[in-house]
Order: C-alpha cells, then structure tokens, then sequence
C-alpha cells in the first residue's frame, strides 16, 4: 500500500502535468527562494574587497569555490599594507613573522600550516598539504621544508614599515604578549560556486607581537575554518584562543546543520565564546557563516567587525550585528 505522502506526491505531479498546456491556464515557475543555490563569495574586513573581487571573478566563470577563496586571499597575504597576514604581518615579540593558514573543500578535504615563516602564500601551502600529503596540519620547520620542496620561493616578510613598529612595540611594551580588540585581522573567505560546491580558506600572522612559537585558530579545522558541504560553511577571525575553547567554526555549522540560520548560528557561537570566557571586555571574535544556498550571517562580540560580500545581489562590505552596545 502507498504512504499518505508518496501518493500525494505523485498526485501533485500528476495534476501538474495535466495541467501544463491546458488553454487559460498559466503555471507560474518555481519561485525563487532562499532555498535556491545563489553563487557568493564572503570574507572578513575590509581586506575581503580585493579578495571578493579576485574570487567573483574566478565563480563567474564557472571556476570552483576553492580556486576562488584560495586566490582571493592571496591578494590579501601578498599586501604589504595589512599589517595582520602574509607580507607585512606584525611579527611575534621576537621578530618573526610566523604564519597560521588552513583550507576546505567540498569534500571535507582539508590541510594547514602553522607557524610558518618566510613563505609568502601560507594559504597554497595549506592546499598542497591538503591535495599531497595524508595529513592535515604541518607546522614550523617542516612546514617550510615542506613548501621549498614544492617549489615555493623564501622570501623575508618583515617590511620596513613592520619593524619599525615592532622596535617601538619592543620600547613601549616591555616585551609582553599582548591580547585585545585591535592588534588583529585574519582574512577568512567562505565561497559557493555555480556548481553547489562550498569551501573555505583562512590565513593571517595572528596576534600582533604574540609569544614566539604561539599558534592562533587560523590553521585549525573546525576553529578558524570548517566547511561541510551538505549544510555550510564557517570562519572566524579575532582572539583565536577563545575561538579555539569552543570550537567556534564547527559549532557554527553544527547550529545550521540543526536548522539555524547562518545569522543565528553566528550569534549562539559569540554567546557561547562569551559564557566560556572572562575577559570579553578586552577581547573580539567575528565569525562569518554562509549555509549551503549562499545566505550568510555574521556576529561578533564588539562592534567595528565588518565583513565583504559578493554575489548577484550586493557587492560591498556590511558591518557585522554584535553583542555588546559601546
Ligand atoms: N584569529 C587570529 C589569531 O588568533 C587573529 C585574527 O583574527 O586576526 O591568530
């Protein structure tokens, strides 16, 4: 015996199909909805205009979300100017430049670096983990070998500009680890193509003037960065240790997998970062989310997190909702 809703299903499709050419009668197409696949690509600050622009291009021709968040935020990690990833990044209280990246596929694929130094692409270091060794996170030294063998040129990446703020840091700061609201920015990118397909990348040198050898959430699956492709996609930027303690980009997506809007979701992981943690005063997390259709959310604790967006509809930067008023 057919089930109630198979033989209502059938019976709609039925009515359909008989319908369809009758004279006087229209059938109006399939309403557009959220739950309609809209290609996008979005990303953290101010950085995430130039990386958007570079990753639209490559989705509008068809190209993969992972070749669009990759090479969207290279643009970011090779600007001298951002003083928070890649070429430029404020160095650690030693005076290196150590870099955290991570990278997601569609296909729960994923691979990082952490710790790196003199690489100028951590991010295509990260994809290279990912698509040639078994493992997904290579740190430090190895991480660095690993890249010359894949042919990635080394290349100093304290500018001028950097070391001198870090000398004044060093006069000023008495050598102390800092933590707090400005001294960071990570470009994290989320993207769906014209395929359906989501993917993420992260990459940033982290806290300002953190202790040598500190590694962030950047470089960690399912903190800084998580994509699950059957429901959407998740990144955070700010103070990585309290993104770290809860797990924030997985608890994000985990939230949209049980019916949570990415807006919503974004808003229990903040909650959840400011129940865990004492310090909130002192300290930012933003986390950015699309789910599978291309809607997105973004919420952090503190106002001034903002966010680049792209897709058919608006291409420019919103400011993030947050948490606490000023
Ligand atoms: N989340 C990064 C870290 O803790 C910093 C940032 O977002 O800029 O290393």
């Amino acid at each position: 015996m057919k089930k109630r809703r198979e033989f209502i299903k059938q019976s709609s499709v039925g009515l359909g199909m008989a319908l369809i050419g009758m004279p006087g009668i229209k059938l109006e197409p399939t309403s557009i909805s959220e739950k309609t696949k809209k290609p996008i690509i979005i990303s953290t600050w101010n950085h995430g205009l130039p990386c958007n622009d570079i990753g639209w291009a490559i989705i509008n021709k068809g190209g993969s979300a992972l070749d669009a968040v990759e090479k969207g935020v290279m643009v970011v990690e090779s600007d001298p100017t951002g003083t928070s990833v890649g070429l430029g990044g404020a160095p650690d209280r030693d005076g290196h430049v150590t870099l955290d990246a991570c990278i997601m596929d569609d296909k729960h694929n994923c691979g990082g670096v952490a710790f790196l130094e003199n690489i100028e692409h951590p991010i295509s270091v990260a994809r290279k983990v990912m698509e040639d060794t078994p493992h997904v996170l290579l740190v430090g030294e190895g991480a660095y070998e690993f890249a010359r063998e894949k042919g990635f040129e080394h290349k100093n990446l304290l500018t001028e500009e950097s070391k001198k703020r870090y000398e004044k840091w060093l006069s000023e700061s008495q050598y102390k680890p800092i933590i707090n609201i400005e001294n960071h920015d990570t470009i994290g990118a989320l993207a769906l193509d014209k395929d359906g397909n989501l993917s993420g990348a992260c990459t940033t040198s982290g806290l300002a003037y953190k202790m040598h050898g500190r590694v962030g959430d950047s470089p960690i699956i399912g903190a800084g960065l998580f994509v699950d492709n059957e429901v959407g996609a998740a990144c955070a930027t700010g103070v990585g240790e309290a993104v770290i303690r809860i797990a924030g980009s997985a608890l994000v997506v985990e939230h949209m997998r049980m019916g949570k809007s990415p807006q919503e979701a974004c808003q229990i992981a903040i909650e959840r970062v400011i129940s865990k943690n004492k310090n909130i005063k002192d300290i930012q997390v933003g986390f950015l989310a699309i789910d599978k259709y291309g809607n997105y959310g973004a919420y952090s604790i503190h106002e001034g997190f903002n966010f680049a967006i792209y897709n058919d509809d608006f291409q420019g930067l919103k400011d993030s909702e947050y948490f606490f008023l000023k």
